[in-house]
């Protein structure tokens, strides 16, 4: 099964994406993830997107569809979570030629409703593991008081660049100049869940797993 997360940046996909890859054996393609990779290895790719990034601003559609054409050649078993990618309509046209050229398709894109407001808050309290990516929030989910975090052990906690109140203003402009019309795209083709992103993370794992097994 072939999975699209879509939502506005804080709506949870990373963290609901996680959770598949442990319950589903899913493997999580999130492009924010590969473009930070790259970032902090100083590739030259790296280099010219660091600044896009940390301005909020979406990096060209050539760079992501590259990434994400390299990870498809490697193949899943349990089926691809894409987190983050699409987000423009040309990304969209260009993952549906990768997947049929691979003999697969999606088969549902799950997109997370959540309120800007919710945002906001989520995306100002929010820190992640340096070393295995798990989601913390000072409100929801705090560091634990030993300083560890509770996956993999690490204490390397990060706030992300990005994460600042300017650069989210416009990655919220851009999700929704950019993004929020593969809504319709994707409705369209008959693929489109809606799934109430607002509620507890179980809640939200639980809307997502209804949505998947219908
Ligand atoms: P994310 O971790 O998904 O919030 O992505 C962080 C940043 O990486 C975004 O604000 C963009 O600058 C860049 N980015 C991630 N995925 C994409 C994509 N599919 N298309 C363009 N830019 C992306």
């Amino acid at each position: 099964m072939n999975i699209v997360l879509l939502g506005p940046p804080g709506a949870g996909k990373g963290t609901q994406a996680r959770h598949l890859v442990e319950t589903r054996g899913m493997v999580q393609l999130s492009t924010g993830d590969m473009l930070r990779e790259a970032k902090d290895s100083g590739t030259s790719m790296g280099r010219r997107v660091a600044e896009v990034m940390a301005r909020g601003e979406l990096v060209t559609d050539e760079i992501v569809i590259g990434l994400i054409r390299e990870k498809l050649e490697e193949g899943a078993r349990g089926g691809f979570i894409f987190d983050g990618f699409p987000r423009t309509l040309s990304q969209a046209d260009a993952l549906g030629d990768l997947l049929a050229a691979e003999g697969q398709g999606l088969d549902a894109v799950i997109v997370l409703e959540v309120d800007d407001e919710a945002l906001v808050q989520r995306i100002a309290a929010r820190a992640t593991c340096g070393t295995c990516g798990a989601v913390y929030n000072d409100l929801t989910r705090p560091i634990p008081e030993d300083g560890k975090c509770s996956e993999c052990g690490a204490s390397d906690f990060q706030r992300r660049a990005d994460d600042t109140e300017e650069a989210l203003r416009t990655r919220l402009l851009e999700y929704y100049k950019k993004t929020s019309p593969l809504i319709g795209y994707y409705h369209a083709k008959g693929l489109l869940a809606r799934v109430d992103g607002m509620g507890e993370v179980d809640a939200v794992q639980a809307g997502i797993a209804r949505a998947l097994d219908d």
